[in-house]
């Protein structure tokens, strides 16, 4: 994957950390009964963005971050738009259904709680 990561710019590195934040806000306020696991990812750039906060998710929210991360840095786009204002949206079916859902409640969530820092992020 070494030459994916060569195009990662500013913007996509700030969608990633967005995405693993608004997931992991989204798993532990949705899906309290499932067994979980620290989300992991081998390449040490995506690691770097990630800060180290590694999220603690669901399979299913496991394999959402991971598509996401994936989709985010292959985009042919650059400027890279919003994902949800994207002319050719690359998430495989049934995922971007699911994105929607956890950035629309972890968007609400969020703001409800001040996390305004955030939802600049998201929007920037
Ligand atoms: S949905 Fe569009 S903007 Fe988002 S990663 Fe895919 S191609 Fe890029
Ligand atoms: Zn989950």
């Amino acid at each position: 994957m070494s030459e994916v990561f060569q195009r990662l710019d500013r913007k996509k590195a700030n969608d990633i950390r967005i995405l693993s934040q608004f997931v992991s806000v989204f798993c532990r306020e949705k899906h309290q009964a499932e067994e979980k696991q620290p989300f992991s990812i081998k390449d040490e750039q995506v690691r770097a963005i990630l800060g180290g906060r590694n999220p603690v998710l669901c399979q299913d929210c496991r394999r959402l971050l991971s598509h996401g991360i994936v989709k985010l840095l292959l985009c042919p786009y650059d400027p890279k738009p919003m994902c949800k204002k994207c002319p050719t949206h690359c998430y495989a079916p049934g995922y971007r259904e699911k994105v929607r859902e956890v950035m629309r409640f972890s968007g609400i969530y969020l703001l409800k709680r001040g996390r305004l820092d955030l939802m600049f992020h998201y929007l920037s």
